[in-house]
Parts: structure tokens; sequence; C-alpha cells
């Protein structure tokens, strides 16, 4: 019976794997539970493979999911948390900024009974973007939390029922509600290597999370046809009114040009909007797995 198990994907970490599984053994130590740690290598192009077999072959309670290519972090994630069996699951980074001591005060907490707890960084204001896209979660997800938490098995088993495609991990947790408690900790910068996001990728990760998490930007679009409905109602009563007055109107083509462009301008967007929401409908639909696991090595069932 495995009681934590701790999930950590990894992409390109080859300085960072054998001091986080250092340090996590340490923290293991104390906490004095039986517990599986499930490396998840996400198509790393460096030797993060090497070095997680490495690991397997000298500490029984490691795991190495090996995926086909790099899908990704969220994916990765979920990856881990589909092959880890412990009663609680533990998620975090493999750059060690996320302080494996914590997992303790984690523990502590889900032994008091709290379903879910997550981490959130102190002392940092998030960004901007964050702070807005946050807000915007069904319902809002505390301002700066990692995706560094601890689950219950009853959070991992709902969050495995949910089959959308285009994930947010946090988005998700936080709507699966159960009891909740958040631990502060305070960010470090990255042992070794790079940070593998991308602009681009976060960019994305920011759409992904504000379109599948919420039909506002429909709203906007159903929001921008009005305001040109109603500026086109005045202008036609205010050319009425001029008519009945006797008051000069111009015939110009500038009129005339303005009201076109402005109008397929607005139909665009609306249309772009809703584009944007089939779009991922089609990724939905298509229903492919998320992840696909070319080789695992150690846990249950394994040598
Ligand atoms: N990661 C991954 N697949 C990717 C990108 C990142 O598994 O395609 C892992 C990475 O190895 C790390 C975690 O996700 O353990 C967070 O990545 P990173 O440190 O680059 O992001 P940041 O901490 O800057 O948000
Ligand atoms: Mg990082």
């Amino acid at each position: 019976m495995i009681r934590l198990s701790v999930v950590i994907p990894c992409y390109n970490e080859a300085e960072n794997v054998t001091e986080l599984h250092r340090q996590l053994s340490e923290t293991l130590e104390d906490l004095k539970l039986t517990a599986e740690l499930v490396f998840v290598d996400d198509g790393s192009g460096d030797a993060t493979l090497d070095r997680l077999r490495a690991l397997a072959g000298e500490d029984k309670r490691v795991q190495v999911l090996s995926l086909s290519r790099n899908f990704g972090h969220q994916a990765a994630l979920s990856a881990g948390l589909d092959h880890a069996c412990g009663q609680a699951v533990v998620v975090m980074d493999a750059d060690l900024q996320h302080p494996p001591e914590l997992i303790k005060t984690m523990v502590e907490q889900w032994e008091r009974g709290f379903d879910l707890v997550y981490a959130y960084r102190e002392g940092v204001r998030p960004r901007l973007g964050y702070r807005v896209l946050n807000r915007l979660m069904r319902p809002p997800i505390p301002a700066e939390s990692a995706d560094f938490r601890l689950m219950d098995r009853k959070v991992v088993d709902a969050f495995r029922q949910m089959p959308e495609r285009t994930r947010f991990i946090r988005g998700m947790v936080s709507w699966l509600g159960f009891r909740q408690t958040g631990v502060g900790y305070h960010d470090r910068a990255r042992h070794a290597g790079q940070r593998a996001y991308t602009v681009r990728q976060t960019a994305r990760m920011a759409l992904h999370a504000l379109l599948s998490f919420s039909v506002i930007p429909l709203r906007l679009a159903s929001l921008l046809g009005l305001v040109t409905l109603l500026a086109g109602l005045f202008y036609a009563g205010y050319i009425l009114y001029a008519r009945l007055a006797g008051w000069p109107i111009e015939r110009g083509w500038t009129g005339l040009m303005l009201t076109v462009l402005i109008l397929g301008g607005v139909q665009l967007v609306s249309l772009g909007i809703i584009a944007e929401y089939i779009g991922r409908i089609l990724e939905e639909v298509k229903h492919r797995p998320l992840y696909v696991v070319r080789e695992r090595i150690g846990g249950p069932g394994q040598s």
C-alpha cells in the first residue's frame, strides 16, 4: 500500500533530477511514509532519461514513464497522475523551484483532513496576466498558486474523470472543489538548465485557459454587435430628425465607407472568436489520447 506518490514532469532536466531525487529522499525519510516517485520524461532531448534510468536502478521507489515525444507540461502531469497509486499524490516541478521540504507541511495539512493542499508563492506580486486569468476562472484560483500541490486520492480520481484535451490543470483542480487549503513558500531560482516554456507556449496556455474556462469572449462578441447596432439606430434616429427639421444632410461616400468597414470589422472579429471555440471543439471531439507512453521503467509489476 503506497501512501504518498510524488509526480514530477521532466523536460530536459538532466542536471536537476539527481539532486531533486536526493532532496526528495531526505524529505521522505523524515516523513516515514511508504512512497513512490513517478518521474515523467516528456520527450527530453538530453540525458534526462538516462539519469532517471539510473535512479530507477538504485531506488525501487522510482518509477519512470517515458513519453513518445514532447507532449507539454500539462500532458506530462496528467500521465503521472494516471500512473500514481498513492493515497495522496504530490505534483511538483523537476527544476527544484519547488522546495521538497514543503511536502512535509502539505502532508501535515492532508492528515488534518484537507483533500487538496496547494502551494502558493509568497512575497511576489503575480504578473498582471496571471491575475486577470485567475480571476476569470470559476471559481477564481488563488493568485500565485503554482503547479505544486498535494491531492488526496479522491481528488485524483475525480480529476481523472475530466476528459478535456486542452488542459489548464490549475483551473481544473480548482473547479473540483473539495476541502482546499494553501501553504506558502518562497520561490527559488532554477537549479540548472533553462525554463522550458517559451513565451509563445505561455501565451497559448493563457489563451487555452481563457477560452476553455469561460465564455466571456463570446459575450464580448455579442456586446460588440449590440454596441454597433445601437450606434446604427442612433444614427438612423439622427437622420430622421434632421430630415424632419430640414437640416442639410451630408451625402458623401466617407460615411458609407466608414459604416462598411466598422461593420465588416465587427463581424470578422466575432467570427474569429467563434472560430477559436470551434477549433477547440474539434480538438475535443477528435478524442486522441493526451500522451503516448513509450517505455515504463520500474514501478508495480515491473522489474
Ligand atoms: N516541463 C515538461 N514538459 C514541457 C515543459 C516543461 O514536462 O514541455 C516540465 C519541466 O521539466 C519542469 C516543469 O514542467 O519540471 C515546469 O517547467 P519550467 O520550469 O520550464 O516552467 P516555469 O517553472 O518557468 O513555469
Ligand atoms: Mg521552473
